[in-house]
């Protein structure tokens, strides 16, 4: 997809969420970031991104994008990630007003009312983009997967990116981190190779880090066994399992102790 289309998909989503009258608040943000997303080719990545999250929802699969993606408006637009990074806002869907709010909305499930009786949707972040521009202007993204979606993910993507000549930097292991380097077709180096020889002379390269991340596939088993999706569960509260898990799992002097 060419960035135009992909900033086009983009702003039909930024309609359907907004209305055709969008605030304009949330416009300004679109436009600053797409000033400096149109330069490079990092808005495709946050397309095939939104696509691969796509893909992954639909199988029952988990994805983590980390970086840039989650302080970036445009990456929640295109679905490559759940983190919409505006500031804090109630929106009602009927008569399409945003209020901006100090606060982020409640998890106790009682959505405020708009005038006209309706539910406001609650949403917001209020994330900077600034914050890691860095990324952006390096073409740098890291994404975390489940080892079960791990190759599809990364065929995906290959294909996806099928116009470049794609360098693979994996470990040694079947599923392991593993770099997708992109280099312009006339430079034609594609092909797979060491991660841990070569990743000093790609390191500036643009890529897409993929990483096994095995929490991924507990998170389909959990939502197997207790029916409650992820995406139902507020993210401060999945930070903290996050951090409860490796602490139970990854600390050796805990099992020393043992
Ligand atoms: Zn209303």
């Amino acid at each position: 997809m060419k960035h135009k289309e992909i900033f086009d998909k983009a702003y039909r989503r930024l309609k359907e969420l907004f209305g055709d009258a969008p605030d304009i608040k949330i416009l300004s943000r679109f436009y600053s970031e797409k000033m400096v997303l149109q330069k490079d080719d990092y808005i495709r990545y946050l397309e095939i991104l939104g696509r691969v999250c796509e893909r992954a929802t639909a199988l029952g699969e988990h994805i983590r994008v980390s970086g840039t993606a989650g302080s970036s408006f445009t990456a929640f637009l295109l679905g490559a990630t759940d983190i919409n990074p505006v500031p804090f806002y109630e929106y009602c869907p009927k008569c399409k007003r945003v209020e901006y709010t100090d606060k982020r909305m409640p998890f106790d499930g009682h959505l405020p009312k708009c005038e006209c009786g309706y539910d406001m949707i609650c949403d917001g972040y209020n994330l900077p983009f600034e914050m890691n521009i860095g990324s952006v202007l390096s073409e740098k993204i890291q994404l975390g997967v489940s080892r079960l979606f791990f190759n599809e993910a990364k065929e995906m993507i290959c294909e996806y990116m099928s116009d470049k000549s794609i360098v693979k930097l994996k470990g040694s292991e079947d599923i392991s981190t593993t770099w997708l380097c992109f280099l312009d077709k006339d430079e034609d180096m594609g092909g797979e190779y060491s991660l841990c020889d070569n990743a000093p002379v790609f390191e500036n390269t643009p890529h897409i880090t993929l990483l096994p991340m095995p929490i991924l596939d507990k998170y389909r088993e959990l939502e197997a066994a207790t029916g409650v999706r992820m995406k139902d569960i507020p993210h401060d509260i999945i930070v903290f399992f996050d951090l409860l898990k490796e602490t139970l799992t990854d600390s050796p002097t805990s099992v020393r102790i043992l």
